[in-house]
């Protein structure tokens, strides 16, 4: 199958490369840079054009950008949309990350006139009620959705974060409603992702934001208390890259969203997990005594949609963590 993979610069849309290409897809990938051709190139020096080529999308924001990438002269079979501002540093809520994840998402929607399935990758965040945290009793699964309201969404830059998956996931369904495109759309949803970084990164002060914790202890970086959790689930990245291609390749996935989480996790967790596996970094971990904020009683959830549709079956948390460790000491931490 034909691709186009929006994002490609991006820790999880890299992964979604290296599955598309495994599995023998051929792929168009956007970036935003002849740089960052440059450099995804040069990690795949035997594919040829005709499976692996580029097309320039400086600011999905921005009315049209995918229009020229999309009018290719073999068309595309399938589009994956992953692009879109994952941080905590936006100073404008509103164009900083609101613009990018809604306009991206819809002129990605709006240039596919060919019948293309289309994957495109929410959050977790689009699903989460963060006012009860820990919810015990509750189940989270693909019917649920965060109920933020622009009002509030522009009051902090995590809460604007959350808005933007949230509005931006809303507003595919809707135009897929309005519009009734001649192709289908599937939405991926995980919680927060950790894995091995591959060609996504120059150097560990450009690490995606999911994994800034694993890149922080390993180097000596968080000495006393362990920061906040966040919302104690986790997914490996291969698990999310796999589930975007299967999510493409089943003709059923089509019109469903996918909870992606594989499990429980706290950071003191993580510590656990490298200090037992590289007994060499013990003197720049925190103490053992630190403290593990997971909560005494939380959320189920509920992913059987993704084991039975697409076939996930989910990584361990220490295979996870530890090959996360591996691929981050590759490239010098
Ligand atoms: P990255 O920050 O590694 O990737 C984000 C990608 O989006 C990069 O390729 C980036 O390009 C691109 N991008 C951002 N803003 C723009 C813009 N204005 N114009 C063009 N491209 C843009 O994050 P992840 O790989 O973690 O995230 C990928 C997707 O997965 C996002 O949609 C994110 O919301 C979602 N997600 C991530 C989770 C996680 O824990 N990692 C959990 C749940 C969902 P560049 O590198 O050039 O800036």
């Amino acid at each position: 199958t034909r691709v186009l993979l929006s994002g490609g610069s991006g820790f999880i849309a890299a992964h979604v490369l290296d599955c598309l290409l495994k599995r023998g897809h051929s792929v168009v990938v956007t970036l935003r840079s002849q740089a960052k051709v440059d450099k995804i190139k040069s990690a795949y020096p035997n594919i040829p054009v005709s499976q692996l080529d580029f097309a320039i999308v400086e600011d999905i924001a921005q009315e049209g950008a995918f229009d020229e990438a999309l009018k290719s002269s073999v068309p595309f079979e399938a589009v994956i949309h992953t692009a879109s501002p994952f941080h905590w540093n936006a100073r404008d809520v509103k164009k900083d990350l609101l613009d990018p994840a809604i306009n991206g998402t819809i002129g990605i929607l709006k240039a596919t006139k060919k019948n293309a399935p289309m994957v495109i990758t929410s959050s977790f965040a689009a699903m989460i009620n963060s006012s009860d945290q820990h919810a015990p009793g509750y189940t989270y699964s693909e019917k649920d959705w965060n109920p933020v309201t622009m009002e509030i969404a522009t009051t902090s830059p995590q809460i604007g974060y959350f808005a933007s998956k949230t509005f931006a996931e809303k507003a595919a369904w809707k135009f897929c409603e309005d519009e009734k495109p001649n192709f289908s759309v599937a939405v991926i949803n995980p919680v927060i992702v950790f894995g091995p970084i591959t060609h996504s990164i120059t150097s560990l002060d450009a690490i995606n934001t999911s994994n800034t914790i694993i890149r922080n202890l390993i180097q000596g970086k968080i000495t006393e208390k362990l920061p906040p959790s966040g919302t104690f689930i986790w997914v490996d990245v291969r698990d999310v890259a796999l589930a975007h291609v299967k999510a493409m390749e089943v003709p059923e996935a089509g019109g469903k969203r996918f909870f992606l989480a594989a499990g429980y996790f706290s950071n003191k967790k993580i510590l656990e997990v490298i200090r037992k596996a590289y007994p060499e970094l013990e003197e720049k971990l925190p103490s053992k005594n630190s403290e593990d904020d997971f909560p005494s009683q939380i959320f189920a959830i509920d992913h059987s949609r993704s084991e039975q549709i697409l076939g996930i079956e989910y990584r361990s948390f220490d295979a996870a963590i530890i090959d996360t460790v591996k691929s981050l000491q590759e490239i010098g931490a």
